[in-house]
């Protein structure tokens, strides 16, 4: 999946789309909180309840279901299309769709671990590939962030998404109540988990701090599996990371069909669905009739997992991963992790493009 930046610069771009220029202070967390859907789950690693469960559970299954229930929340209620309760549900409608779109893209270039000797050289590449792609896409998709040049201090200095994310030491009530009513009508076992509002509130604060860790000072030399999370400073010139060359790849999911498409292309194609998605959406949190031929969110989204687009693949009938070609991805990370990074690297900035 991609990473929490990316995730952030969607949805930011999602309601620009939209026609949506501003927010209200809590509307406006709801943008970024929503963003990152249900990866919050999966950050929850200190707090306890913890709702790391909640995390695999529905990226694997019903994602379709809890945002057509989280829109069913707001209209029962008269949320609407500015209420931190609508932009939050649209936001998070945004996840599930750049998660299915990028996932493959991240499979295929990064390889994952399945047993065999061969893909221990892809352990922790996954999520460096990731925060690579976050690096990139704040470097082209941000033109008032045109100083972006990870410090020492600040890896993704002025783009600070730790504080867009941060609402307080508590998730917004509006928020947590949305994502838990959802999640209490979508899946029987949550249902009946007295502690699920807290594991959200855990989710959340475990989140917060993770968030604030990634862009806070670093030592030159940390374990590589720590280093795949942060965003790389400095990064060799002649790996494709984004595929600029149009190289041929695979959805690992899907066996036929070959895909030369770049991570901007990637990025415009997750966008437009997303636009396509969520227009009729905010139409009808803004009190209009729902549009003739309007697909409905479930039929729409779909309750399939989110590591690809590709239908039929869930929580019961998992695809099975074929396809990857791996870039380089370990051996770069293993010198980020020594900070041995040679000279001739190239600063972010500098290889993206700004
Ligand atoms: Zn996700």
């Amino acid at each position: 999946m991609p990473s929490h930046i990316s995730h952030s610069l969607l949805a930011e771009k999602l309601f620009e789309s939209l026609g949506v220029k501003e927010f209200s202070p809590q509307a406006r967390h709801a943008v970024y909180i929503g963003a990152q859907g249900p990866d919050i789950f999966y950050h929850n690693r200190r707090s306890s309840p913890s709702g790391l469960l909640a995390g695999s559970v529905i990226h694997r299954k019903g994602f379709g279901s809890v945002s057509a229930r989280m829109l069913e929340h707001c209209l029962l209620n008269g949320f609407d299309h500015n209420s931190p309760q609508g932009v939050y549900t649209l936001a998070f409608i945004s996840h599930g769709i750049m998660d299915r779109v990028f996932h493959p893209y991240i499979n295929y270039f990064a390889g994952w671990v399945d047993g065999s000797a061969e893909s221990e050289n892809y352990r922790f590449c996954h999520p460096f590939l990731e925060r690579i792609l976050d690096g990139a896409l704040a470097c082209t998709l941000c033109p008032d962030n045109t100083d972006y040049s990870p410090g020492d201090d600040q890896p993704l200095n002025n783009y600070s998404f730790a504080d867009k994310f941060d609402a307080g030491s508590e998730m917004p009530h509006a928020l947590r109540e949305t994502l838990e009513f959802a999640l209490k009508q979508s899946y029987s076992r949550m249902s009946r988990d007295e502690q699920l509002g807290a594991r959200i509130q855990n989710a959340y604060a475990d989140s917060c701090g993770f968030y604030h860790y990634c862009e806070g000072p670093r030592s030159p030399r940390i374990p590589c599996q720590w280093a795949a999370l942060l965003h790389p400073k400095k990064l060799p010139a002649d790996i494709d990371f984004l595929n600029l060359k149009g190289t041929q790849w695979f959805d690992p999911c899907d066996q036929d069909k070959a895909h030369s498409w770049s991570v901007h292309k990637l990025f415009s194609r997750a966008l437009e669905q997303a636009t396509r998605i969520c227009r009729p959406v905010r139409d009808i949190l803004a009190g209009g009739d729902p549009p003739k031929n309007y697909p409905g969110l479930p039929a729409e989204l779909g309750d399939h997992g989110l590591r690809s687009d590709v239908p039929g693949q869930d929580m019961d009938s998992p695809c099975t991963l074929k396809h990857r070609d791996p870039l380089p991805l370990k051996a770069v990370l293993e010198q980020i992790a020594a900070g041995t990074c040679p000279s001739h690297w190239k600063a972010a900035d500098e290889l993206f493009g700004i």
